[in-house]
Parts: C-alpha cells; sequence; structure tokens
C-alpha cells in the first residue's frame, strides 16, 4: 500500500510536484501517463524517498517514510524499483547481479540466494542466461534481468519508471509480458509508462499527471474512453 497526501516537491524555485493526493492499495496496479517533464519520475522517486519531498506525507505499508525517525533502509527494502536503465553489473554474471543484493542487504547464504534467483530467472524466462555477462543479452534480456534482480529482494510492491522506453521497439513485449504476468500474480505496481496499450489492458486505475498535479484518474476505460478534463484528451489525442 502506498498512502500519498499533499505531495509537493521542489527543485530549488522550480515547484515540481504541486499538492499529489495517491494511493495505491495492495494489489493494485497503478499506472501514471502523462508529458514529459510533468513530474512522474519525480513522484515516483519521492515513494522511496530517492527525492525528498518538500511537504507532505508519504506511507509505505503504514510506515511514513517522511517522518524523520523512520527507518527508510527498511522500507526501501520492501519496494523494488525498475528503471529506464538497468544498472546491472557488468563485471557479474546475471546469477550474481540477482543474488548480491541478497546476499549483502538480506543476509541470505549462499544456497538459499542461489536458490531464489533461479526461482526468479525462471519467472522472467532467463533461466538459460544465468551464467551470461549482461553485454551478452538483449535490452529485452537485460531489462528482465533487472526485474528478476528487483523480485529476489521478496518485494511488497514494485515501482516502474519507464521500463521499456530505452529499448527496440521489439524487446519491449517480452518486458510487458513479465509486468502483465506480475500483476496477475498480485503484485502492487506503480507504473510509470508511455504504452498507453499496456495501461489499458492491466492498470486497475490510470493516473494521468500533468505540470505536478493529477488532472484526472480512474479506470482505464473511462480515462481513454471519455476523459474528463480537456488536458487528458489532448494529451492522449497526442500520444494515441
Ligand atoms: P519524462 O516523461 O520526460 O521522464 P517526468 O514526468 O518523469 O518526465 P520528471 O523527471 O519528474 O518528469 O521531472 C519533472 C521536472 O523536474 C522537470 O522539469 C525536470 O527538469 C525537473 N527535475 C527533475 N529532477 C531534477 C533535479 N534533480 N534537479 C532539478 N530539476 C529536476
Ligand atoms: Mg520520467
Amino acid at each position: 500500500t502506498i498512502e500519498i497526501e499533499g505531495l509537493h516537491k521542489s527543485f530549488g524555485a522550480l515547484e515540481v510536484l504541486r499538492g499529489i493526493d495517491l494511493a495505491v492499495e495492495p494489489g493494485e496496479v497503478v499506472c501514471v501517463i502523462g508529458p514529459s517533464g510533468s513530474g512522474k519520475s519525480t513522484l515516483l522517486r519521492c515513494v522511496n524517498l530517492l527525492e525528498e519531498p518538500t511537504a507532505g506525507t508519504i506511507r509505505v505499508a503504514g510506515v511514513e517514510v517522511t517522518d524523520p525517525d523512520c527507518d527508510i533502509d527498511a522500507v526501501r527494502r520492501g519496494i523494488g524499483m525498475v528503471f529506464q536503465q538497468f544498472n546491472l553489473f557488468g563485471h557479474l554474471t546475471v546469477r550474481e547481479n540477482v543474488t548480491i543484493a541478497q546476499r549483502r542487504v538480506l543476509k541470505r547464504g549462499r544456497a538459499e540466494a542461489d536458490r531464489i534467483a533461479a526461482e526468479n530467472l525462471r519467472r522472467v524466462g532467463l533461466t538459460e542466461k544465468a551464467g551470461a555477462y549482461p553485454a551478452q543479452l538483449s535490452g529485452g534480456q537485460q531489462q528482465r534481468a533487472a526485474i528478476a534482480r528487483s523480485l529476489a529482494m521478496s518485494p511488497r510492491l514494485m515501482l516502474f519508471d519507464e521500463p521499456t522506453s530505452a529499448l527496440d521497439p521489439e524487446l519491449v513485449g517480452e518486458v510487458l509480458a513479465v509486468m502483465r504476468a506480475l500483476a496477475d500474480e498480485g503484485m502492487t505496481m506503480l507504473v510509470v509508462t508511455h504504452e498507453m496499450a499496456f495501461a489499458r489492458e492491466v492498470a486497475n486505475r490510470v493516473v494521468f499527471m500533468d505540470a505536478g498535479v493529477i488532472v484526472e484518474q480512474g479506470p482505464p476505460a473511462e480515462v481513454f474512453g471519455r476523459p474528463r478534463e480537456e488536458r487528458t484528451r489532448e494529451f492522449l489525442h497526442r500520444v494515441l
């Protein structure tokens, strides 16, 4: 669960988030769409305090991450995050990439970490690439490895920031398929995406952001099918 109330974020004089209220329920898939620069990445990054909010409160699974006394490392351990850039360690194999944080952060033993790595590499269809190095993988395979690495940390919640936008078009589908399976398994997901077909089919709720505010939100059929706000219609007209 994520509960965001009155979230503001400024960089110097630039107010990027101007009062965001958003809740994501357990098992819910929420897709965030909106123009470039509207604050989508900043919103996501505030959830695990990669950016420090200027004002407002954020609770993750009941823990107020914006409370100065909060153990943010503990909260972050429960949140998987997948970016546009995969950020795999190039000198480590795929299996090592998926075990290293399990061992160092969660202190799992080698056998357990290897077992959980194998499980999650199977989940993303990369069993046969466990011994390969990232440079030997396609972009889609690298992103699936990055997803497996996140899942191996047993997160209760996954944040995705345009996970397919660095990929060649023919590799997008395999990554979206993994995300779709994850959604079907009941993972709570907050996804920033330009993939409108994915948002339409997989999201329980679509949130349209513009200029640091949520302009409208609702079930995909409503937001895509009969948007209430002119700004939403204009945006959808441009991207669809
Ligand atoms: P895109 O679709 O292009 O990824 P976005 O909706 O994710 O855009 P953000 O990355 O959240 O947008 O950025 C929102 C605004 O905040 C932009 O004007 C950006 O330049 C600014 N911004 C983001 N990060 C910083 C930072 N660390 N310092 C200063 N300004 C920043
Ligand atoms: Mg962004």
